[in-house]
């Protein structure tokens, strides 16, 4: 049989403990995850690329079946040219399940067998969303609580 590949793909805006716990608990189900960044050049992000790749990295130095890359376009598309027969997402709540099931049906469209597999935000989780730590970010608060790593650690390791 083939390997099970998977793609976590978001915008990791940054990188929370809420995506750190969906990838760690679909480690189990996954021989690799690919934690795909999609991003697009007309839009600016808040964090680097380079510097929430390094993030990442940093997270998951100590399990060898997770990785990150960056991708431009359609997500079904850098999961086919992945080798990917699944996606992973999380669900936080009804508004999240509303999106991920109209996300889903299109991707299987995109690319035929591509199969969403969808795991519960761990409650004490839920409540963290990228677009919150930006903001709280922006005004000058320490967000280290929300991330499974210290930006300020990553910046000074990696020169940022
Ligand atoms: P997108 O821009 O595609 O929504 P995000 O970076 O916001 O990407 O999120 C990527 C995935 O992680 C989505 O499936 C989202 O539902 C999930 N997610 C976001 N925050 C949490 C959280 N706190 N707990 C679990 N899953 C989460």
């Amino acid at each position: 049989m083939s390997a099970r590949i998977a793609i976590f793909p978001g915008s990791f805006d940054p990188f929370t403990r809420g995506h750190e716990d969906i990838v760690r608990r679909g480690s189990h189900f996954f021989d690799h995850i690919i934690i795909g960044i999609g991003h697009n050049s007309q839009k600016q992000r808040f964090f680097p690329l380079e510097l929430m790749m390094d993030c990442i990295r940093e997270t998951f130095a100590d399990t060898p079946n997770v990785s990150v890359e960056t991708f431009q376009g359609l997500t079904a598309l850098f999961a086919r040219q992945k080798g990917a027969q699944f996606l992973l997402r999380g669900l936080r709540n009804t508004t999240d399940f509303e999106y991920e099931n109209s996300i889903a049906q299109v991707n299987k469209q995109v690319v035929a067998g591509l199969e969403t597999v969808l795991l519960i935000t761990s409650p004490h989780l839920a409540y963290i969303s990228s677009t919150i730590v930006r903001d709280i970010y922006r005004y000058g608060q320490n967000v280290d609580a929300y991330l499974p790593y210290s930006l300020e650690a990553v910046k000074a390791k990696y020169g940022h």
